[in-house]
């Protein structure tokens, strides 16, 4: 509105109900308690604009419990919007669909060839969101977003995936602009390991945290780092790399072109040839870390190994960003203690006592499921909040690849 200057009595309204709609969206539900407290406003202004939402169908407010007392819960209107998650890996894509309070609707995996052109990939992607709106009964004019995660870094400027990215086929194409192109809708890109750490901190083992790191251990290593609650991606949007922390300048070449890299000697294709030649060409991560389980020597070794080479890794980035929880993630996740004891040792052993005395190194609670949630909560946490407003929303008006602002 023309008359909406700044510091006038609507625009200041207009923005406390917008901190108010965004700390709903990001934690699902919450207490008129909690909202005033995680945005600061006085208990008389988070209620007047929690009765002015539910008066607008935007929010449900429900009778609920808090600490042995009567509460009311506040969560988005399941009618206010849909967004779509999709979740490129090396061998898998995976597709969510949910509404703006927090449920999955439908959600499918498949697996794809490490070899498929991205056109292809795209193909299975559009078709796979097609089938997935149909099931989960909404028409493709109601979703408000696509959140699309890629396994390596997004050139912020281009919206081109990286060299370094583990689809060999994809380098120098720019997967959002691709997709926004296709469905008719507006697409959020980021990597798996932003992703992951998003996931893990809306829906998993990151929740209420500010200050957390999540690891992907998989085919590459990276690390999605959330600070002060947002995720942290530098201004190239390559902020961390972890997986290309130099151990040994003597070491392997990694494909970073590098030398001794962490992920030369944690990535899956290192572990596995550390194994071929005991347990035959056909290994794959999962079914080490099974094998780990059933007690073989050999694969606890590989995996405890590895275990401190990435707790190396931990500890540098715990002196560096102090987070409260560094959260596991990947294939090697499932190996449990076997893996998160050696992580431990090594952060003991070398990073400063302060920076490792307030840390927990857990594994993930969203297994597999982390990067497409996180895909979900990306959409959500970047959003206007015109969309939970319940307008029209601007996917069939407007498609267009959203290009993320870093920082
Ligand atoms: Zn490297």
């Amino acid at each position: 509105m023309s008359t909406d200057t700044p510091g006038s009595q609507s625009s200041l309204h207009r923005a406390n109900l917008e901190r108010v709609l965004r700390a709903v969206r990001m934690a699902g539900s919450l207490t008129q308690a909690e909202i005033a407290r995680s945005t600061g406003l006085s208990a008389a202004t988070v209620s007047n604009i929690v009765r002015e939402l539910k008066e607008s169908g935007t929010v449900v407010v429900a009778d609920t419990s808090s600490g042995g007392r009567r509460a009311r819960s506040v969560s988005l209107s399941g009618d206010a919007g849909i967004v779509v998650g999709i979740d490129f890996g090396h061998t898998h894509l995976r597709v969510a669909v949910g509404n703006l309070a927090h449920r999955v609707l439908a959600e499918e995996s498949a697996p794809i060839d490490v070899d498929v052109s991205a056109a292809q990939g795209f193909d299975r992607a559009e078709a796979l969101v097609e089938r997935l709106l149909q099931q989960a009964g909404f028409r493709p004019d109601k979703v408000i977003g696509v959140g699309l995660g890629v396994p390596g870094p997004i050139d912020v400027e281009t919206g081109a995936l990286g060299s370094t990215a583990i689809l060999p086929g994809w380098t120098g194409i720019a997967p959002g602009h691709e997709l926004a192109e296709r469905l008719g809708m507006p697409v959020h890109v980021d990597n798996d390991a932003n992703l992951g750490a998003l996931g893990e901190l809306v829906w998993g083992a990151g929740r209420g945290l500010s200050d957390l790191a999540y690891i992907k251990v998989a085919s590459g290593v990276g690390a999605g780092l959330v600070v002060n609650g947002q995720i942290y991606r530098g201004p190239g949007g390559t902020a961390g790399e972890i997986g290309h922390i130099t151990l040994d300048e003597a070491g392997p070449v990694c494909r970073c072109g590098n030398r001794g890299c962490l992920e030369t000697f944690v990535g899956s294709r290192y572990l596995l040839g550390l194994l071929t030649s005991t347990l035959g060409p056909d290994l794959t991560l999962p079914r080490v870390v099974e094998l780990a389980h059933q007690g073989d020597l050999g694969c606890r070794r590989v995996i405890a190994d590895a275990g401190r080479q990435i707790g190396t890794g931990v500890a540098t980035l715990c002196n560096l960003l102090n987070p409260r929880r560094v959260i596991l993630g990947g294939d090697l996740a499932d190996a449990g203690e076997l893996v998160l004891a050696p992580i431990r040792d090594s952060v003991a052993r070398y990073a400063i006592p302060s920076a490792a005395r307030q840390l927990s190194v857990v594994p993930g609670t969203l297994g597999g499921r982390a990067e497409v949630l996180g895909a979900l909560a990306l959409v959500m946490s970047e959003m206007g909040d015109s969309g939970a407003l319940g307008r029209p929303a601007q996917a069939s008006a407007a498609p267009g690849f959203v290009a993320r602002t870093a920082g």
